[in-house]
C-alpha cells in the first residue's frame, strides 16, 4: 500500500530523511517510532505530499506520490492532481485541528461536501454512522469547544474517515491528550485496525504499537535503524540505539 524506496528529504542544508526504505501492506498497522527530531513527521508528511521528498520514490496503491514518471523522466503533478491523491489519504495530528465554529457533525461533513461534492444527505447520513461508530453519536450537535480533547480527537478521526480513505496517518494522535482520555482513542484506533484499514502510526504508545500493531520501525536521524513485528523489536532490540530509546519511553 506504501512504498518508500531510498526515500530523502532536506530543509535547505538540513538532511533530515536519509535515504528511508520500507513498505507498508494493505491492511498492515505500521507503526513509526523515534527520537523527536528524528523525522517521523516529515515522513509521513511526505507520504501525503505536503513535503515534497529530495530524492528516492514514494508510492501509494502503487501510484508515485506527486509525480507522474514517462520512460526515465519525472514529471511533478499539478496542485489539482497531488489533491486527488491526497483526498484517498486520511489523516490524524496530535492536535485535532477540528473547525472551531462548526459542530461535530458538520466537521464530518464538510470535505466530502466541498471536495468530493457529495449531496449534504449522503453526507450527513454517513457522517452520523461515523460519529455513532466512535462514540459520539450522541454527540453531533456539539461545537469543539463543548468537547473533551478526547471526543475531538475522535471527531477528527471520524472526519478523516468521511474521505473513505485507503491509508490513514496518525502522527502522535493521543500524546496531546490527558492520560485517562488515550484509551478511548486508542480504542477507536484499534477498531479501524480490526476492520482493516491500512494504518502508519507514529506513536509513543508501546503498549498500542505491541497489542495492534504488525510492523514497527524504529527510526533515528532520518534513518530506519531497526524493523520488524513489535513484539520482537520491543522486547529483544538489536540495536544499541533502538536500546537505548526504549529503556526511555518503556
Ligand atoms: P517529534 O517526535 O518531536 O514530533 P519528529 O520525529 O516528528 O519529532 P520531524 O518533525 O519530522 O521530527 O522533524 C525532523 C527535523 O526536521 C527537525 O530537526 C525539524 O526541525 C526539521 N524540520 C521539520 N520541518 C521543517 C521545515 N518545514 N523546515 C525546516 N526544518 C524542518
Ligand atoms: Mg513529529
Amino acid at each position: 500500500m506504501v512504498k518508500a524506496e531510498g526515500v530523502h528529504k532536506s530543509f535547505g542544508s538540513a538532511h533530515i530523511l536519509k535515504g528511508i526504505d520500507l513498505e507498508v501492506n494493505p491492511r498492515e498497522v505500521f507503526c513509526l517510532i523515534g527520537p523527536s527530531g528524528s523525522g517521523k513527521s516529515t515522513f509521513l508528511r511526505c507520504i501525503n505530499h505536503l513535503e515534497k521528498i529530495s530524492a528516492g520514490r514514494l508510492y501509494v496503491d502503487g501510484t508515485l506520490v506527486g509525480y507522474r514518471q514517462q520512460g526515465d523522466k519525472l514529471y511533478e503533478l499539478k496542485e489539482k492532481e497531488v489533491a486527488a491523491q491526497r483526498r484517498d489519504i486520511g489523516m490524524v495530528f496530535q492536535r485535532f485541528n477540528l473547525f472551531p465554529h462548526m459542530t461535530a457533525l458538520e466537521n464530518v461533513t464538510e470535505a466530502p461536501v466541498q471536495v468530493k461534492r457529495e449531496s449534504k444527505t449522503v453526507a450527513r447520513e454517513r457522517a452520523q454512522r461515523l460519529l455513532d461508530r466512535v462514540g459520539l453519536g450522541d454527540k453531533s450537535g456539539h461545537y469543539p469547544s463543548q468537547l473533551s480533547g478526547g471526543q475531538q480527537q475522535r471527531v477528527a478521526i471520524a472526519r478523516a474517515l468521511a474521505m473513505e480513505p485507503k491509508l490513514m496517518l496518525f502522527d502522535e494522535p493521543t500524546s496531546a491528550l490527558d492520560p485517562e482520555l488515550v484509551g478511548e482513542v486508542l480504542d477507536v484506533m484499534r477498531d479501524l485496525a480490526e476492520d482493516g484499514m491500512t494504518m502508519i502510526v507514529v506513536t509513543h504508545e508501546m503498549g498500542f504499537a505491541r497489542e495492534v500493531g504488525d510492523s514497527l520501525v524504529f527510526m533515528d536521524d532520518g534513518v530506519v535503524v531497526e524493523s520488524g513485528h513489535p513484539r520482537d523489536v520491543l522486547t529483544n532490540p538489536q540495536h544499541e540505539r533502538t536500546k537505548s530509546f526504549l529503556s526511555k519511553v518503556l
